[in-house]
């Protein structure tokens, strides 16, 4: 009834903005297709969950919950602080990293500031810089699916206010190695911010040459930002917990000046930290994914099916190119409860990123593509 006046007092940047791409949920696919047995391939999360430690902290959790939680995160910043070599004022916490990426373009971009980024990207980081009414460059990848070192090195030389570099890529998973980060530092001026997102930096860690991104940029005078998440290797993706190192305790104070106060629960709080103290859990889950990923790219070339491609992987996830329309393909995988993300941008429609699962689930997807596909 009042939709037109709404739309008068909407922000102009506002519908201009895509629509986030969240997704199926399992149970939308379990009654819309009528399979019982679901395979999640599609958000990238950790199939072997969090550590059982995570259970027991959250287990008295019911006692808790009427009191707020503590605003500054005091534990976990600690914790965090005393692995990765930073003081605890260095550190930020968010209802996930996602969350420190809405904080970072409020606190520091203005309608008409420049921001550069990959294409395709993890969809906020372009959707949160346009919300604030900033121009964003997306660069193209190389034909073989990697990013495109000199493109990056010209494009940060004219100086945008932030970059927004996930490393290795989502979608794609492809990385800088530690020579080309080298030269991205040196291409970039002393007045860029630059985001770094690792949000899957437990698993590239173990692709050889994969940068110490925090010591390259310790090295330097420049304001930065390195972003990980708790969603990923971590397992606890349901909770929402990111955190950011950065270069100076200033550029926190920036971000808690537009942070809402308690924007991370006593759920989260207490989880993280209990995942935390148990890197060899989460250790663990990372090199069996990395075996399965590995043993899925041999599978998937030994179908050979004509035209598929496979972007290099440095993360739990691959980025296919199965030089068809996506649209009927993802709709037979669903047929059979494999939930996969098939690439809507323009360009990448004949694509799906699929998350690396557990072994079960890894067969049963390359079962499926090999018979929808039509291999042997
Ligand atoms: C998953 C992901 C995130 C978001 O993680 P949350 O901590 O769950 O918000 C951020 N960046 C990239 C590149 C991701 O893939």
């Amino acid at each position: 009834m009042n939709a037109a006046a709404i739309r008068e007092l909407v922000r102009p940047e506002v519908p201009a903005l895509a629509p986030y791409n969240a997704g199926l949920s399992s149970q939308a696919v379990r009654s819309r297709y009528g399979v019982e047995q679901i395979a999640r391939l599609a958000s990238n999360e950790n199939p072997f969950g969090a550590s059982p430690a995570v259970a027991q902290a959250l287990a008295g959790l019911a006692l808790r919950v009427g009191t707020y939680p503590d605003a500054n995160c005091t534990a976990l910043r600690a914790a965090i602080a005393e692995r990765t070599g930073a003081s605890a004022e260095q550190v930020v916490i968010g209802n996930g990293s996602e969350s420190i990426l809405q904080m970072l373009c409020q606190a520091f971009l203005s309608p008409g500031d420049r921001v550069l980024t990959q294409r395709p990207a993890f969809g906020l980081h372009e959707i949160y810089p346009r919300m604030m009414g900033a121009q964003v460059e997306l660069l193209a990848l190389t034909p073989a699916l990697e990013f495109d070192l000199g493109a990056w090195c010209e494009a940060l030389a004219r100086g945008p206010k932030i970059a927004m570099l996930a490393n290795p890529s989502n979608p794609v998973g492809c990385m800088f190695e530690r020579q080309g980060f080298a030269r991205l530092l040196e291409a970039t001026p002393a007045g860029t911010l630059l985001v770094i997102d690792e949000a899957y930096y437990e698993y590239a860690q173990r692709a050889r040459g994969f940068p110490d991104a925090l010591a390259a940029l310790r090295a330097q005078q420049r304001p930065w930002i390195v972003l990980r998440t708790f969603s990923k290797a971590w397992g606890l993706a349901g909770l929402r917990v990111g955190y950011g190192i950065a270069s100076d305790a200033s550029l926190v104070q920036w971000l808690d000046r537009v942070r809402t106060p308690f924007n991370v629960n006593e759920a989260a709080q207490a989880a993280a930290l209990a995942a935390w103290g148990d890197e060899a859990f989460m250790a663990q889950t990372v090199a069996q994914t990395v075996t399965q990923r590995e043993w899925l790219v041999q599978q998937l070339r030994a179908l050979a099916l004509p035209g598929l491609r496979i972007a290099p992987s440095a993360a739990n996830f691959l980025f296919i190119d199965l030089a068809r329309p996506n649209g009927p393909v993802n709709e037979a995988l669903l047929a059979r409860g494999i939930i996969v993300k098939p690439w809507k941008e323009a360009g990448f429609e004949s694509f799906i990123r699929v998350s690396i699962g557990t072994a079960e689930d890894n067969a049963r997807f390359l079962g499926a593509l090999g018979e929808i596909l039509g291999g042997h």
